[in-house]
């Protein structure tokens, strides 16, 4: 089996070769500094709207080798954030419902330029499903139906399945029923941030990898090579922001860990269905997340190890047995048929989230310096909506975009070493306590520890 060696999708098409690295100092209009989704849907969108801006990109290590490359693969309409946050931002309601609505745009305009730019990231709108494998799951699934309808979100947005309607689409062991959405699409993640940046680098901007930026300072990203000198620089790290210097605290980078089987055979296949490619979430406190992938394997994810002391990052990657195991048994647990394929490869990624959980697309006109992320984890179509929010911005153009309640949105900072480890630890240990409890079908006092874990951290609800 393997485990790291960045992802299984990566893997899955072959790591890239290196392109060159910045070879010297040099000038340019806008430099962004991250060639993940967020820097490069946002070199895409201002090449296009003026083909005569320099715009250089300064990668790490390869374009896709962060959390763009790792993911899920759900283009997601899901709010990286919360509504009741949002609604703070003086277009109070409106603006949240706006944000949403743009959001499930999004996941079309995506497939649009996948299209458009020959690429193939194995796309489907299918829908995502999110189910509920114990009463006090079904309770929840039930109570976010209610606050969906209290935001205005008809049965076109997102509806009830019950435990039949739900075994025609996918059969998943212990189910009672789920929520569908069809705000979403599968894709294979590594196939869309390669041609991305194939479609960024043959619009003329200029991509270095290999080229990691040791500081951002008003006018300057600072290399070991040579600097960059240009008006604006944009930070798109979302979860390596914390390795940047006086950004220690601004996102916490989450892990988020990933196991992917063998082919299933057609006879698997057959009694799981699944055929519609819908994206698929429980509802437990510690959720997963999965796809039907395009060569016929299931990549599932969950937490893990979910927070590095000292914002520690991984190695390419690799991620510990115990949680290889504890992915395994939910795989097990929800598709005994799978068993057989057996699980080839893991790997994790960070993430990154802000201190409220919610994203932020940032520019601040007098120093030239922004930034976009902090998804929580509903980052690869927030990432392009966030790209073309930047692309305005940068322009300076008003716009429908940049009056969104997450432009200019402020998070307070992270807690300093050890609280935020033992913040982080604490909400993942009362969450595991509650989705135990619950699935011994011992629910009354489970929300509230799973409550009092989103006060420690701060979710919103
Ligand atoms: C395992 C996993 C599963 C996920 N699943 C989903 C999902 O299914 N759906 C969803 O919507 N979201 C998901 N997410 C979140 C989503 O993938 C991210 O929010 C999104 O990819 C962020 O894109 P980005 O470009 O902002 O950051 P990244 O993709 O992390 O890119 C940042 C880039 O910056 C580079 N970099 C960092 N520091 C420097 C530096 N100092 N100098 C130069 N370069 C630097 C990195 O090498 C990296 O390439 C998941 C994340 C993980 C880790």
């Amino acid at each position: 089996m393997h485990n790291g060696e960045v992802s299984y999708w990566w893997q899955a098409r072959g790591l890239p070769p290196r392109r060159p690295a910045l070879p010297g100092g040099t000038d340019a209009d806008v430099c962004i500094v991250g060639a993940g989704y967020t820097g490069l849907w946002t070199a895409y969108y201002l090449k296009r709207a003026d083909p005569a801006l320099r715009v250089v990109m300064l990668e790490a290590e390869f374009a896709g080798y962060g959390a763009s490359g790792r993911n899920g693969g759900w283009v997601t309409a899901a709010l990286p954030g919360s509504r009741s946050r949002y609604a703070a931002h003086p277009r109070g309601a409106q603006g949240v419902r706006d944000l949403e609505r743009h959001l499930r745009e999004t996941v079309n305009e995506v497939a649009r330029i996948c299209a458009a730019e020959g690429i193939d990231a194995g796309l489907v709108k299918g829908g995502t499903l999110s189910v509920a494998t114990s009463a006090a799951q079904d309770a929840r699934l039930r109570q976010q139906l209610v606050a969906e309808r209290s935001w205005g979100n008809d049965e076109t947005i997102v509806r009830y399945l019950g435990k039949e309607e739900l075994a025609g689409r996918l059969k998943v062991a212990g189910a009672v029923g789920a929520l569908y959405s069809p705000d979403c699409a599968r894709v294979q993640p590594a196939n869309l941030v390669a041609g991305l940046a194939e479609a960024v680098t043959r619009s003329g901007v200029l991509l270095y990898e290999g080229t990691p930026v040791a500081s951002i300072t008003p006018g300057f990203a600072r290399t070991p090579g040579g600097d960059v000198r240009a008006p604006i620089v944009l930070r798109c790290t979302e979860g390596f922001t914390a390795e940047l210097p006086g950004q220690h605290r601004t996102l916490l980078p989450m892990n988020s860990s990933m196991i992917v089987t063998g082919p299933l055979s057609s006879d698997a296949w057959r009694s799981i269905g699944w055929d519609g490619c819908e994206t698929l979430g429980d509802e437990a406190h510690a959720y997963m997340y999965a796809q039907r992938t395009v060569d016929g394997r299931i990549a599932l994810g969950g937490r893990g190890i979910p927070y590095r002391f000292g914002s520690g990052l991984d190695h390419d990657g690799v991620i510990p047995p115990s949680t290889i195991a504890q992915l395994g048994r939910i795989l097990r647990r929800m598709f005994p048929v799978a068993t057989e394929a057996g699980i080839e490869h893991a790997w994790c990624g960070v993430l990154g989230v802000p201190r409220d959980w919610c994203a932020t697309v940032m520019m601040d006109p007098r120093t030239g310096l922004g930034w976009a992320g902090g998804y929580t984890g509903h980052g690869v179509a927030a990432a392009n909506l966030a790209g073309r929010t930047l692309a305005d911005l940068v322009r300076g153009v008003s716009s429908p975009l940049t009056a969104l309640p997450w432009v200019g949105h402020p998070s307070p900072r992270w807690e300093p070493e050890p609280l935020r480890w033992a913040g982080v630890h604490s909400l993942y240990a009362l969450y595991r306590t509650a989705d135990r409890l619950e699935g011994a079908g011992r629910s009354p006092r489970t929300s509230l520890l799973a409550r009092a874990g989103d006060l420690i951290s701060g979710i919103p609800h």
